[in-house]
């Protein structure tokens, strides 16, 4: 039932209610208020008939039906009444309704309510059926008195000859009451029309609103966001649809943002040169950018298609369950495709915990190819700069040995060709190094080994140089320390390069001290998963590096210093190839410095 019919039934019962009450109580006033009239006015006619007959009637002894019934059918003429006279015996001796053999033939009348009331009492108001004239009656009765002596008077005015009784039909009082209850009912019939009729205008003012709001978020509902409700009224239901239209509005600019916002993802996701995937946490691809399909060869089919079905890269993989075991940003270099391309850089992050992942693919086929290139490059001319370095350096010597061309600024000029050629040939072979390290043309012969084997050869080295500037090398690496497992070629570069910068930019008297530890080292920030590495640092008491130039010391040719670098003989790629030689080990390279007073440079490789 909705709420108009709801309203309008409660309105035609509050309507039918107070009809109903108005009729009853109506009728029952109006019924005590006829019948009080109609007492009244029997009251009246009785006592002026009592005052007629008082005056009219002759003794007892001489009463007579042709004197007494001619006075009473006047009287009842008069009163548009029943009038009746009986003596104190009873007798009926007139009344309007009977004549002539009738009257005489009438009931004795001493035994009816009324006349016996008005002998006990001296007053009698009954209403009943009467007998004689067959209808319902309100009979009203008084005594009449004669004046003469006082035997039989109840209340001593006099000799009590007689009733006299006035009635009136009932009928009368009926036919008005009923007469009121037909006018009462077409009155409330009449109501009930037009309550109804109101109430389905009224209820329809009030409900009109509610249902066009309830249309209107029905509509909102199956995703119609334009519609709105009129605002027609300023009463509360006005203000209640107002209120649904700005939250509409508001919704409405909420998904335009929203959609506006989609918009510039999709275009951004679309034209980005980075590969991006969304997988679920079964691996099942529930989002790929053009590039993603193009880089991962994805068949036209591939929403909802787990990603190893479709691409069977155990390193993605991998990769993928990682980032779902550490719940932390994975990232690795894969190959893609079936030879070395193409190559890419791999991130996996995981979103909404580990319900599902981002896949970014960024492929550096390009950059490796250039860089693969230039490092051929600078190899290839490496190696094609040795033999002519060779051949004049031989050359200088030779002639630096021969007496015959010996003159002083031949000699000098002599010197520095070897000089430079030495220095030439440092730079050549470092480059060479460093290339071959780049292009992973170095195979790491790894072994254990304890790092204090380094000691002697590194002694032989470097004995002569730290006798010449006073400079003490300390080797504090413990005998009981663990075996390495590292290239021992390749961890000599690293001695070598680190402790000849150390003496390089140390002042003399100063002191070079090597050391070792091994400590536990979390694998990654979140996981818990510890690993043991071997940490070696050497420190000096050099000059140091200044702040800004600390993150860039292991770029190949960045010198703090460069002409003082070039003066000591520094090729500028001593940490870059220390560097590269770490990490071919898996391990890591940093350092810590105070201008004026020193730097430590740390190795750590694990174990
Ligand atoms: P270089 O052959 O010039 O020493 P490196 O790659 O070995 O090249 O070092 C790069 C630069 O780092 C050096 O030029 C120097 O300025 C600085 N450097 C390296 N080691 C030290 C050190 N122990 N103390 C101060 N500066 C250093």
């Amino acid at each position: 039932m909705n709420i108009r019919t709801q309203l309008t039934f409660r309105y035609i019962g509050i309507v039918l209610f107070v009809l109903l009450a108005m009729y009853f109580y109506l009728a029952t006033v109006l019924k005590d208020s006829m019948s009080s009239h109609i007492t009244r006015e029997l009251e009246v006619q009785a006592t002026l008939t009592r005052e007629f007959l008082t005056e009219k009637l002759p003794s007892k002894d001489n009463f007579t039906y042709d004197l007494i019934d001619p006075l009473v059918d006047r009287l009842g003429k008069t009163n548009n009444a029943r009038v009746t006279f009986i003596d104190v015996d009873g007798i009926v001796w007139g009344d309007t309704e009977l004549d002539g053999q009738a009257l005489r033939a009438m009931d004795n009348h001493l035994t009816r309510p009324e006349v016996q009331d008005v002998i006990k009492k001296g007053i009698g108001i009954r209403d009943r059926y009467s007998d004689t004239t067959q209808t319902d009656f309100r009979y009203f009765a008084l005594p009449i008195y004669h004046n003469v002596g006082a035997e039989i008077s109840p209340n001593r005015e006099g000799t009590l000859i007689g009733i006299c009784r006035v009635a009136l039909p009932m009928e009368a009082v009926n036919t008005a009451i009923g007469n009121l209850r037909r006018i009462a009912l077409i009155a409330s019939v009449a109501g009930l029309i037009l309550t109804i009729v109101f109430s389905a205008f009224s209820t329809g003012a009030i409900t009109k609103p509610i249902q066009k709001l309830t249309q209107m978020t029905q509509s909102l509902a199956a995703g119609n966001i334009n519609s709105r409700v009129p605002v027609d009224s300023r009463n509360e239901l006005g203000q209640l649809s107002q209120n649904f239209n700005q939250m509409a509005d508001r919704i409405q600019e909420q998904i335009d943002e929203i959609s506006e916002e989609h918009r510039r993802s999709a275009t951004i996701l679309t034209n980005m040169g980075e590969g991006v995937l969304l997988v679920n946490g079964a691996s099942e691809i529930t989002y790929a950018n053009p590039t993603a399909i193009s880089m991962l060869t994805l068949p036209e089919a591939y929403m909802g298609k787990a990603l190893i079905e479709i691409n069977r890269i155990p390193e993605l993989q991998a990769l993928l369950k990682k980032a779902a075991e550490t719940e932390t940003i994975a990232f690795a270099e894969i190959q893609l495709g079936n030879l070395r391309e193409p190559e890419a850089e791999v991130t996996v992050v995981p979103v909404s915990a580990g319900q599902e992942y981002v896949i970014v693919i960024h492929d550096v086929t390009k950059e490796r190819q250039l860089e693969r290139i230039r490092a051929d490059f600078v190899a290839n001319v490496s190696h094609e700069l040795r033999t002519p370095l060779t051949t004049i350096r031989g050359y200088a010597e030779t002639l630096l040995s021969e007496n015959s061309v010996r003159t002083k600024t031949g000699e000098q000029f002599i010197v520095k060709i070897l000089n430079h050629s030495a220095r030439l040939t440092r730079l050549v072979s470092d480059l060479l190094e460093l290339s071959r390290l780049e292009l992973g043309e170095v195979e790491l012969k790894r072994a254990p080994c304890h790092l204090n084997t380094f000691y002697e050869p590194l002694l032989d080295v470097f004995e002569p140089l730290l006798e010449e500037s006073g400079l003490v090398l300390k080797w504090q690496i413990p005998e009981k320390l663990q075996k390495v497992n590292v290239d021992q070629r390749l961890f000599m570069q690293v001695f070598v390069n680190l402790i000849d910068n150390a003496l390089k930019y140390t002042p003399d008297g100063g002191e070079i001290t090597v050391s070792a530890e091994i400590c536990s080292r979390k694998e990654t920030e979140e996981s818990n998963a510890v690993s043991d590495e071997i940490i070696v640092s050497v420190a000096d008491t050099g000059i140091g590096i200044p702040m800004e130039s600390r993150p860039r010391v292991f770029e190949r040719f960045y010198r703090v210093d460069e002409g003082r670098s070039r003066e000591m003989g520094g090729t500028g790629l001593g940490l870059a190839i220390v560097k590269h030689i770490v990490l071919s080990h898996n391990g890591r390279v940093w350092l810590e410095s105070t201008l004026g007073q020193g730097s430590i440079f740390y190795v750590a490789v694990p174990l």
